[in-house]
């Protein structure tokens, strides 16, 4: 059984002070949070309540030994108003999936997604309503011991929390192609939204940065061959008109957005490739022509189009005025998202009101 959740309402919401045409990511917060308590048996003490400040001991093990996990994902407004969430499930799974790999307990997905909803309901006011822009579930399990020792925690909290992102254009990103660092090896954690692995990325980011890059382009760990992904999105090509992207081996990040798309890439009849790119084959296309496009995809940005990838102090560019499958792609999740697209997928929940629905 799970537990209730207990709702408190803030009578000082900050929704006024909001400028949906001009909200900078990741700032602004919406009005309430959700917690759970985990005590080593069951998840209990489930509520939404204002967000605020938590109390953390200086012994709480999550800031020591990394015990930590995420996900990202969106809520947006149908063209009638209706909130929806786009794969929820998905969200949760991967949840587990993370949890499971840092030793921490899974949440029943019945109390994730019934969590999800009665926040963005409660939230729904906190939905951008252009098409792009959304609200960016924050969903967070951390450790809660106070202990120093490095075995798992017996406590755990999940906080979910959301934050209104304005419609998102990104700018074309350069990549520089990494062949000392590494995000992820085999056997490792890279396939877990664990907050480690971005600390760890950190200062190789920096490094690009400073070499006049955006981001990382990682490759795997054993030969720097083979390319994995970029920061927080996966990595795609379109070589010869077709899609192609690395396999999930373990050291990639099962992305929702890139499994999205492999599904309307193949359903507008493009032919998709999942299996090993070596950054060789990425350069050879590119001197050979048949490389048109490369783009990350992710929750956050959905796609952003790629146009410099340096290797070995070559830069490749890309020219972005040939992109026509990563438009495409965007265009579509997004109006599957607005509900200006017919969802074919089943990937749509939208949130009809409680009364209505019972
Ligand atoms: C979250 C994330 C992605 C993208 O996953 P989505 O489910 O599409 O948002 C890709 N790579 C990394 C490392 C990530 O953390």
């Amino acid at each position: 059984m799970n537990p209730p959740i207990k709702v408190t309402k803030t009578n000082d919401s900050s929704l006024s002070t909001i400028d949906f045409n001009n909200i900078p990511f990741g700032k602004v917060f919406s009005d309430h949070m959700f917690l759970v308590r985990f005590d080593g048996e069951k998840w209990h003490n489930a509520e939404i309540r204002p967000l605020e400040k938590l109390q953390v001991h200086p012994g709480n093990l999550a800031w020591h030994y990394g015990q930590a996990i995420f996900e990202g994902m969106k809520a947006t407004k149908l063209h009638d108003g209706t909130p929806a969430l786009f794969r929820p499930e998905m969200h949760a799974k991967r949840l587990n999936a993370s949890a499971s790999r840092m030793c921490m307990p899974e949440i029943p997905e019945s109390l994730f997604l019934e969590a999800i909803e009665k926040m963005v309901r409660l939230e729904a006011d906190w939905i951008p309503p252009a098409e792009g822009s959304a609200l960016y579930i924050r969903p967070l399990m951390i450790a809660t011991d106070e202990f120093i020792g490095v075995r798992p925690s017996k406590d755990y909290t999940l906080i979910i929390f959301t934050m209104p992102v304005g419609p998102y254009y990104p700018k074309p990103i350069s990549l520089l192609a990494e062949e000392h660092f590494i995000r992820a090896a085999y056997g490792g954690v890279g396939e877990a939204k664990a907050a480690g692995n971005y600390a760890a990325s950190l200062y190789p980011a920096k490094m690009a940065k400073e070499k006049g890059y955006d981001q990382v382009l990682w490759l795997d760990a054993r030969e720097a061959k083979y390319v994995q992904e970029v920061g927080t999105m996966n990595i795609f090509f379109v070589i010869r008109d077709k899609l192609i992207t690395p396999i999930t081996d373990g050291t990639i990040l099962k992305g929702i957005t890139r499994d999205s798309i492999i599904s309307i890439a193949k359903s507008k009849g493009l032919f998709v490739e999942e299996r090993l790119v070596s950054i060789d084959e990425v350069v050879n296309a590119h001197e050979d022509g048949s490389l048109t496009e490369v783009f990350g995809a992710g929750t956050a940005a959905v796609i952003s189009t790629v146009e410099r990838i340096g290797f070995r102090g070559k830069d490749y560019l890309l020219n972005q005025d040939n992109y026509k499958v990563a438009p495409m792609l965007k265009e579509t999740i997004n109006g599957i998202r607005s509900g200006r697209i017919e969802d074919t997928f089943g990937w749509v929940k939208p949130l009809l009101p409680e009364a209505i629905q019972a």
